[in-house]
């Protein structure tokens, strides 16, 4: 097996996602100095944060961070790119173990009993096959013991083809797209929800509202990979 994987290797060089350059011995999906440009908010160990300022008063969350900031043409950008469109889950994974190092050991991760990725519609599950958001929080998962609890929370309308509405629409537009399927489930506890990537919060708050509206004994934080700050 790792014959072949050396054969495959030496067929197909794996190069960095981000510059393209051939990856060397002990890089993973991202070379060094890519890795090391990343634009790392550190957000998880700022209570008040520019994003939960943002958010504060429009709905309940306890804490909001992102790993790092997405920027037009950017690194996260083509990360995430690559990750949504490029039939490439096992990225996902490695991305959120990057994001579980970070947290691992901050008070962000305080009372978190589960993380909760947000949840796509069948349909387009079924067209890529895997959730981004799933596969992220598998690999915060590994780096923080913190189990994954997908399927409770469920996208019972598909939305996902908006890209071209607008910021206004997008926001009507989340009104009851999600549903705790048993709410008593996570009557009690501390969920992180997590995503790829927050812009405009809107999926964050439709499922926000889905989950306590269920349930009122729920307290929820968000962690996403990237985010949009005007
Ligand atoms: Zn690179």
């Amino acid at each position: 097996m790792a014959l072949f994987s050396d054969l495959l290797n030496l067929l197909f060089p794996p190069v960095c996602t981000v510059c393209k350059k051939r990856l060397i011995r002990g890089e993973k999906y991202i070379c060094l100095s890519c890795l090391s440009d990343l634009p790392e908010t550190d957000f998880h160990l700022l209570k008040d944060n520019k994003i939960e300022e943002l958010f504060a008063g429009r709905f309940n969350f306890c804490r909001i961070a992102s790993f790092a900031y997405f920027v037009k043409g950017g690194s996260v950008q083509t990360l995430i790119h690559e990750l949504k469109y490029n039939n490439n889950p096992d990225l996902g994974c490695y991305l959120g173990e990057l994001c579980g190092s970070k947290l691992q050991g901050s008070t962000f991760l305080n009372d978190i009993d589960y993380l909760v990725p947000v949840p796509l519609h069948p349909n387009r599950m079924k067209l890529r096959g895997y959730n981004q958001a799933e596969k992220i929080a598998e690999g915060i998962a590994t780096q923080t013991g913190i189990s994954v609890c997908s399927g409770n929370l469920k996208r019972v309308v598909d939305n996902t083809s908006q890209t071209k509405q607008s910021k206004f629409d997008r926001i009507v537009n989340t009104e009851g797209i999600f549903e705790a399927e048993n709410p008593h489930l996570f009557s009690g506890k501390h969920l992180l929800l997590i995503d790829d990537v927050l812009t405009t919060g809107a999926t964050s708050e439709s499922c926000v509202k889905a989950l306590i509206e269920a349930n009122e004994d729920i307290k929820v934080s968000i962690y996403t990979f990237g985010v949009v700050l005007g």
